[in-house]
C-alpha cells in the first residue's frame, strides 16, 4: 500500500462522526484529510450568531444538548469540560404529552461553550479539514481513490475513503463503488426538521427554559437560548415536529417562520411583536430508522460509512460510530497505536 508510507485516508463529512473518526486516526499517527461541503465543520452541531442591541448571541439550531453515557465518549467529554469547551446543561427542561407537563427525566446533558459549533471547531482544531468542499464522486484509481469536488477539481489519491455524511447522500456517492454499502444505507431513514428562532421579551418568564412537546401540534421543542440572562429580550429556538416539517418541507421560509413563531407565542402566552426571526431547514435531521450496527467497513474495498444513522439520533451515537469505525480501519490497515 502506498509504497510503505502510512495509509492516506479521506473522510467525507466533518460532523461529529467524521471528526471523531478523524481524531482517532490522527491519535494513531495517520493524517486523515476531511472534506466538508459546509463553511465550517460541525454539521448538525450548528450555531448562528445573531447581533442584538445587547451584543452578539448564539442560537444552536441543530443539536440542543448531548448525553455522555458510554465510557469512551464520557472520557472525551470530561476532557473538554475540564478545558471549559463544554459545560453541563443546567436548563429547567420540561416535557408535555398526553399525560401532562412535567420535568424531563433526569439525564445529565452537555452543551458546547459558548455554542455547539464552537465545540465542533475544537474537535476539528488539529485536523486537516477542507471546508466548502462538497464531494460529488468517488473515483477508483487502481487500488486507490480520488474524489471529484463540486467545483470540478480532483483531490489527491487516498488508500481508504470514509463517508461520514447522512445516509441518503452516502448511498448516492457509493452507488457505483460499493453497491452493498449503498444498499444498506438506503434502509436507514432520517426525518426532516424545520428550525426557527426569534427574540421575545424575557418577562414574564415561563416556568421552563426548554419544553419538549408530543401533542400533535406543529412544535416538537422550544428552548430559550440564554439560560436565564438578565437581558430584556430572550432568543427562543423552535424545532417543528417531524410530521409538520414533512408536510411543510418545500414551503416558503417566511411562511414557516410565521407559523412556528405564532405557535411559540401561543405557548408562551406572549402576544407581542417578535424580532430577529430566522429559519433553517434540516432535510436530514433525526434518525427514525437506524442500521443497528455502529459502522460499515469493507476491508477489501477500503470504503466505510459512519454517522448517527447507524445507531440513532444522538450526538453521542454519531461520535461512537465514527470512533469505532476508526478502530476498525486501524486494525484493518494494520496501523499501530
Ligand atoms: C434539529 C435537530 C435537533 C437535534 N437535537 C439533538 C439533541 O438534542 N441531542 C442529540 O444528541 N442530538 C440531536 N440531534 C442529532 C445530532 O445533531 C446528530 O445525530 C449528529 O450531529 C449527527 O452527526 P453526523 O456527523 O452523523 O452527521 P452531520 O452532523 O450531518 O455531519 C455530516 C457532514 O457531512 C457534510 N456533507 C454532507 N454531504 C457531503 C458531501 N457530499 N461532501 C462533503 N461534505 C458533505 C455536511 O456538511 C455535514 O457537515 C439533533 C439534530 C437536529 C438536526
Amino acid at each position: 500500500m502506498n509504497g510503505g508510507h502510512p495509509p492516506q485516508v479521506a473522510i467525507i463529512g466533518a460532523g461529529v462522526a467524521g471528526l471523531a473518526c478523524g481524531r482517532r486516526l490522527s491519535a494513531s499517527g495517520l493524517q486523515p484529510k476531511l472534506f466538508d461541503k459546509g463553511r465550517r465543520p460541525g454539521g448538525r452541531l450548528a450555531s448562528r450568531e445573531i447581533g442584538t442591541p445587547d451584543g452578539p448571541r448564539f442560537v444552536d439550531h441543530g443539536a440542543q444538548f448531548f448525553t455522555a453515557r458510554g465510557a469512551a465518549f464520557a472520557e472525551e467529554v470530561a476532557a473538554f469540560v475540564h478545558q471549559n469547551k463544554i459545560s453541563p446543561w443546567s436548563f429547567r427542561a420540561q416535557m408535555r404529552d398526553r399525560n401532562g407537563q412535567r420535568p424531563l427525566p433526569d439525564d445529565t446533558g452537555f452543551v458546547g461553550v459558548p455554542c455547539m459549533n464552537a465545540w465542533a471547531a475544537e474537535l476539528a482544531k488539529d485536523l486537516d479539514v477542507a471546508s466548502n468542499s462538497e464531494v460529488k464522486a468517488i473515483l477508483s484509481r487502481g487500488s486507490r481513490y480520488a474524489l471529484r469536488l463540486r467545483n470540478g477539481s480532483m483531490s489527491e489519491q487516498f488508500d481508504a475513503v470514509i463517508l461520514a455524511i447522512p445516509a441518503p447522500q452516502a448511498a448516492d456517492l457509493l452507488a457505483d463503488s460499493a453497491p452493498d454499502l449503498a444498499a444498506a444505507a438506503r434502509t436507514a431513514q432520517l426525518a426532516p426538521c424545520w428550525a426557527a428562532w426569534c427574540a421575545l421579551p424575557s418577562q414574564p418568564a415561563p416556568a421552563f427554559d426548554a419544553l419538549r412537546l408530543d401533542d400533535e401540534g406543529p412544535l416538537a421543542w422550544i428552548a430559550r437560548q440564554d439560560g436565564g440572562s438578565a437581558d430584556p429580550e430572550s432568543i427562543w429556538l423552535i424545532h417543528a415536529s417531524a410530521a409538520w416539517s414533512r408536510e411543510h418541507l418545500e414551503d416558503d421560509p417566511g411562511m414557516v417562520a410565521a407559523s412556528l413563531v405564532t405557535a411559540l407565542q401561543a405557548e408562551l402566552k406572549l402576544d407581542v411583536r417578535p424580532r430577529l426571526i430566522g429559519t433553517h431547514r434540516w432535510r436530514h435531521a433525526l434518525v427514525e430508522r437506524a442500521l443497528g450496527v455502529s459502522f460499515q467497513w469493507d476491508a477489501d474495498l477500503h470504503l466505510g460509512t459512519c454517522g448517527d444513522w447507524h445507531l440513532g439520533p444522538r450526538v453521542e451515537l454519531a461520535w461512537q460510530s465514527g470512533h469505532e469505525l476508526a478502530e476498525a480501519v486501524l486494525s484493518s490497515l494494520a496501523v499501530g497505536g
